[in-house]
């Protein structure tokens, strides 16, 4: 990756991680009501990446790996991490970046974790931490404002869209 291009990312993602770095979905930790349903649901799996997020791991990486999950980029976690360390998707979670059909930049519960998530299956916005809220639909405008990310971030909401037309994924809710 050319130099400047690293540089880039490095500085867009550590200004996200940063914002999110002391932040958690709900006032309470969740992780404690379920168990950290999200995390040990990744053992023996992993995380995907945003667009080159993977500069945010050099040099420093000693609990993970990349490898490829349906053709993105991911980082392999066994249910345990550095936490100051999670990928920007853990740090969203359980909300994410979302493009309507009509173009509409929103944060969604992300539905394909429904059967993990009881936040996500619940669906109910109001229980969410404010300054959670808020810092997710910053760090959007932030991910959409970047071409790469913006690409990425379409993929996913399509991706999102054909998981919710899926007539069994209504058992979830
Ligand atoms: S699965 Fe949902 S409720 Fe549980 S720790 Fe993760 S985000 Fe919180
Ligand atoms: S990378 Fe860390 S925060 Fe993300 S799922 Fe794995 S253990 Fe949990």
């Amino acid at each position: 990756m050319p130099d400047s291009k690293s540089k880039h990312y490095k500085k867009l993602y550590s200004e996200l991680y940063a914002g999110l770095d002391d932040i958690t979905p709900l006032q309470i930790d969740c992780g404690e009501l379920c168990g950290s349903r999200c995390c040990s649901n990744e053992i023996g799996k992993g995380v995907f990446l945003f667009p080159y997020e993977e500069v945010m791991f050099e040099n420093k990486m000693n609990w993970g790996g990349f490898f490829q999950l349906s053709g993105m980029d991911a980082i392999r976690c066994d249910g345990k991490c550095v936490r100051a360390e999670r990928p920007l998707a853990c740090r969203l979670f359980p909300l994410f970046p979302y493009l309507s059909a009509d173009g509409k930049v929103e944060t969604r519960f992300y539905s394909p974790m429904t059967a993990v998530c009881p936040l996500i299956r619940l669906g109910d916005y109001s229980l969410l931490a404010p300054d959670y809220a808020d810092e997710v639909m910053q760090v959007t405008l932030r991910l959409f404002e970047d071409p790469d990310c913006q690409e990425f971030l379409l993929k996913i909401s399509r991706e999102i869209d054909a998981y919710e037309s899926e007539p069994w994924s209504e058992l979830l809710k």
